[in-house]
């Protein structure tokens, strides 16, 4: 049984201090939600914030994004894995969409991001989805094998075992729009199908595949109640502690 993971993905919302009102508000929320793992992916300076408030509860942090050197050197306005890692993060957003359309994140950089986190102990998230013309001219499947193919079809067996894939249609993402749990579950089962093929059975049984697209509690059950649907990457319902709560115990 994969076990679910809910994760929370701020994007550029919140300050350290509406940060730690959010804990406050939420952890009393799933204190009881041993179902599933807990992750909040805040802005890189909310992240001692969360760790501190998040200490001693069953909550991770983790980040949005990372550099791939993983050596500190004059990279100005990046963030590297081992500083993710010392600051308490345990995963990390690797490719979410809006880094490939606004900020130039290609599968190359992904597959780099990946090993990166790898490499400094962090668990990657990575995020592959179709966008709306690419659906409509029936290519979401051929999208996800591109993106699977150059990204993390390239590590090895050990390193694929610590991946998480977010299944995210970039349509969904921050429209209100919801791939409807049939969709997403087929979507899950091709990706799930290409982890076969590069991995094996035991690989594709283990891995967990998160959808990600405006997920909110009104429709995460049904979600949910798709077998191959291991959990969720929350944007916008993911920034109020009743609301994500709310989800995480779906
Ligand atoms: C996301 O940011 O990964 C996301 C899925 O956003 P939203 O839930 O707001 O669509």
């Amino acid at each position: 049984m994969r076990k679910p993971l809910m994760a929370g993905n701020w994007k550029m919302y919140k300050t350290p201090a509406e940060t730690a009102s959010f804990f406050e508000k939420f952890l009393p929320l799933v204190a009881n939600s041993p179902h599933c793992d807990v992750l909040i992916c805040p802005p890189f300076v909310d992240i001692a914030a969360a760790v501190a408030a998040a200490k001693g509860s069953s909550v991770a942090v983790g980040g949005q994004n990372l550099y791939w050197s993983t050596k500190e050197g004059a990279f100005t306005g990046e963030v590297s894995g081992p500083m993710l890692k010392a600051a308490g993060c345990a995963s990390v957003i690797i490719g979410h969409s809006e880094r490939r359309q606004y900020f130039g994140e290609t599968d190359e950089t992904v597959l780099k991001r990946t090993l990166a986190a790898l490499e400094s102990g962090l668990q990657p998230i990575v995020c592959v989805g179709e966008r709306l013309e690419e659906r409509e001219a029936g290519r979401t499947n051929a999208v996800l094998e591109t993106q699977f193919r150059d990204g993390i079809s390239k590590l090895t067996p050990e390193q694929f075992a610590k991946v998480v894939i977010a299944y995210e249609p970039v349509w969904a993402i921050g429209t209100g729009k919801t791939a409807t749990p049939e969709m997403a579950a087929d979507a899950h089962r091709a990706l799930r199908a290409l982890v076969q093929g590069a991995y094996g059975k035991d690989a594709a049984a283990a891995v967990r595949i998160l959808y990600g697209g405006s997920v909110k509690p009104d429709n995460v059950k049904g979600l949910m109640a798709q077998p191959e649907i291991d959990g969720a990457l929350v944007g916008g319902a993911s920034l109020e502690a009743v609301s994500f709560a709310s989800i995480v115990n779906f």
